[in-house]
């Protein structure tokens, strides 16, 4: 089965056809600003699929947003980093034009379906994947299964609130722990206490400063968040901050440890660090798609993803 696998991100969409044995045969990025200009979401996605897959034979599509999705997984619901797309019947949309089934579903989930396949870790249980890039990702796999609540929305690791924080989010709340812990304020601490540092030197330069110790605190309590409720089988970290040149990582599990409940799961905690690689939410499209069209059965008992 090929999948065409699209990660839409609100810098640069991320599309690729991905085979069975998980290569890719053709692979594009390409900037967000370019793709929307009709006016019409559905359409410019279609066409820039439309475009993309010339000459290609695809069995599926699968496509990943950063974003809230509605709980059956049809419609994007709201876009932070994408304004205009809000209550988008995606899916309808797309198989109606490509006559293939099309799976949509949060791009951090495409991602942990990816790193759960490379790091092989069980089908069975809960793994959570906790990604900090722009904001603070999360999935979480429950047998294999994108936990999503009632709404569609679990998993907002990000928007837990912080108290006393009074920065603005994204979302529109204020004090979210993603004001504190994300990419986004790290960019913020930058500017406004070291501007003469470039973001990429942040922890080779800073790390042992205040702003920078709270920051890696903020991460830490993210992780500890989400391991004292779920207690998961597996733990798994990502993301562009955590490969940023000399992040101290040893610190960051250190505070995790720290904030984790005692005895357990602090005693039995593993952390899984995944290498951060840009094109993983494409592949882990491709791997949800197969495995959910393979049948609900398989996919709930022998799977990673
Ligand atoms: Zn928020």
């Amino acid at each position: 089965m090929t999948v065409l696998s699209a990660d839409i991100g609100g810098t640069n969409f991320r599309l690729g056809a991905v085979k069975e044995d998980g290569s890719i045969v053709k692979f594009e990025k390409i900037p967000t600003s370019s793709v929307f200009s009709s006016g019409s979401v559905l359409s410019d996605l279609e066409n820039m699929l439309r475009t993309f897959s010339e000459g290609l034979s695809f069995d599926a599509i699968a496509i990943g947003f950063p974003a809230t999705l509605n709980r059956e997984r049809t419609q994007v619901v709201q876009a932070p980093n994408i304004p205009f797309m809000e209550n988008v019947p995606v899916c309808e949309h797309l198989q109606k034009a490509f006559g293939v089934p099309v799976l949509a579903e949060r791009d951090v989930a495409f991602a942990l379906c990816y790193d759960a396949e490379k790091y092989h870790l069980p089908g069975k249980g809960i793994i959570c994947g906790v990604y900090f890039g722009t904001g603070i990702g999360n999935a979480i796999l429950i047998d294999g299964k994108p936990l999503t609540g009632r709404h569609g929305s679990a998993g907002e690791l990000g928007h837990i609130p912080v108290p006393g924080c009074t920065i603005s989010c994204g979302c529109g709340n204020i004090g979210c722990l993603e004001a504190v812990a994300g990419g986004k304020a790290l960019a913020r601490i930058q500017r406004e206490k070291f501007p003469e540092t470039p973001i990429g030197e942040m922890f080779a330069r800073h790390w042992q400063e205040q702003a920078l110790m709270e920051f890696i605190d903020g991460m830490a309590v993210a992780v500890a968040t989400e391991l004292n409720i779920l207690d998961p089988d597996q733990m798994l970290l990502g993301g562009g901050v955590l490969s940023m040149k000399d992040f101290p990582r040893a610190l960051l599990d250190e505070k995790i440890r720290e904030h984790t409940r005692k005895p357990l799961p602090w005693r039995e905690l593993n952390l899984i660090y995944a290498e951060d690689e840009a094109d993983k939410s494409v592949v882990g499209g491709a791997i949800y798609a197969r495995r959910k069209l393979n049948g609900r059965n398989k996919y709930e008992e022998d799977i990673a993803c």
